[in-house]
């Protein structure tokens, strides 16, 4: 499937390198899929409604061009072909352009659903109480196990969808998150979401202290955040050559993706 990589949120965050919102647009013969959104027009006219505090933090440009629907629209796609949005979990900066999606099915793991929706903690209401707009849509719930990607146990191939789309359950920053699997043809790209922030959890490097700090203070479980951590970058530094891997806000990540993918992207 061609796989294209789209920039749908720049970040400034405080005292923190540039940050993006990586999106892979996939086109399969089953119409378009998008994993993850960024941030829809919505969110770009109403920051304070629909993103809320958080954006002091992390200080999205929110520039409507960068919408997923402003960007599908440039590159020639109708949005109406957009059939399927596979989400890695359900924060503003992941969900907010599915909104301009209206016909779109959305596919989560239960765990998230459950986390957003059926029994948040206070904590859990506080983070997706802007995203109560996502449960008149129609969103699928997956329950991933069984089915091991590259060591990953528990691991849904979306065959309803597409196959070659895999959906790995990996909860630790959020109760569902997933990190989503892509067959790209010459190359496997990995969204890890965010599994992890910065490429120095992967690489051993130094990872800036505002993003150790947001991805720490957001974890919904630290410490399986950290084993995330490790498994991941056991991974990555086997640099296998059929396997891009990249999560959602890494600037460094997302250019690497996205030069070294077909070359028509
Ligand atoms: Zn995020």
């Amino acid at each position: 499937m061609k796989v294209h990589h789209l920039n749908c949120g720049t970040m400034h965050p405080v005292y923190g390198p540039e940050c993006v919102c990586h999106v892979l647009l996939v086109e399969t013969n089953n119409g378009l899929v998008l994993i993850d959104t960024g941030f829809g027009i919505d969110d770009c006219a109403d920051p304070k409604g629909r993103v809320g505090p958080v954006r002091f933090v992390t200080r999205p440009v929110f520039e409507s061009t960068e919408a997923p629907a402003h960007q599908l629209d440039r590159m020639g796609f109708r949005r109406d072909d957009v059939r399927h949005i596979v989400l890695t979990h359900l924060d503003t900066d992941h969900v907010g352009g599915a909104a301009d999606f209206p016909n779109a099915q959305i596919h989560v793991t239960s765990a998230e659903a459950v986390a957003a929706f059926a029994s948040p903690t206070r904590a859990e209401k506080v983070r997706y109480g802007r995203q109560h707009w996502v449960k008149d849509r129609d969103v699928v719930e997956h329950d991933p196990k069984g089915e091991a990607w590259r060591g990953f146990a528990a691991a849904k191939e979306l065959v309803d969808i597409a196959s070659g789309i895999v959906l790995i359950s990996l909860p630790g920053h959020s109760r569902g998150h997933a990190c989503i699997a892509v067959d790209a043809g010459h190359r496997w790209v990995l969204h890890c979401g965010d599994a992890f922030y910065h490429y120095g959890s992967l690489d051993g490097t130094h990872v800036p202290r505002t993003l150790w700090a947001m991805e720490t203070a957001v974890a919904f479980d630290r410490k399986k955040m950290g084993d995330n951590h490790a498994r991941l970058s056991e991974l990555y530094n086997q640099a296998e050559p059929g396997l891009c891997i990249a999560p959602a806000h890494d600037l460094k990540l997302y250019e690497r993706a996205k030069a070294t993918a077909e070359p028509s992207n």
